[in-house]
């Protein structure tokens, strides 16, 4: 049984993230999309919310479930008994810190391995950054997010559309 984790911010999940999932989804047994309790970090959408979105957007995949987890990531994946990362990658500068993170997490856990996939072309420019700043103007994120997102996103910014 081949175990992995994708795990992220999610802040808010974007059409990338969910191409990843599916992707992953057939490569792997189960998948557990993993997101991070991270308390440093000031998110547009609660825990809570992000979990929901996540399963409202993954209930058709079988394989996948949706869970939240803090602390070290290798922990983590002890604890659920997953020994795969699933990361994916954009442009050359998300490769660096990913690479120093995927040998880190190895050195940690000679069992875990770190899968990259490397992004759809047509979502190689898009990040949960890049949403957050469009929707805070009133921008079009139609293209970014799962069509059921977008008004929760603007309610946000306090935008009606
Ligand atoms: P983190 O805060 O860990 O970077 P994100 O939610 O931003 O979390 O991203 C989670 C994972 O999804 C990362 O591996 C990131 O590279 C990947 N990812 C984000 N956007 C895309 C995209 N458009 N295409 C492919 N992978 C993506």
């Amino acid at each position: 049984m081949k175990k992995a984790i994708y795990p992220g911010s999610f802040d808010p999940l974007t059409l990338g993230h969910m191409d990843i999932i599916e992707r992953s989804a057939k490569i792997v047994d189960e998948l557990v999309v993993g997101v991070l309790n991270n308390s440093a970090k000031n998110s547009l959408f609660s825990l809570e919310e992000r979990v929901s979105m996540i399963k409202e957007m993954t209930e058709h995949l079988p394989n996948v479930t949706v869970a939240s987890f803090d602390g070290l990531l290798v922990d983590y994946m002890k604890e659920i008994d997953a020994t795969i990362i699933i990361r994916g990658l954009r442009a050359v500068t998300d490769f660096e810190y990913e690479l120093q993170i995927a040998q880190t997490n190895h050195v940690e856990n000679p069992d875990v391995e770190t899968i990259f996939l490397t992004t759809s072309l047509q979502y190689s420019y898009l990040s949960s950054t890049i949403v957050k700043e469009f929707a805070s103007y009133g921008g079009d994120i139609s293209k970014f997010v799962p069509g059921q997102f977008i008004d929760r996103i603007y309610a946000k910014y306090n935008i009606t559309k």
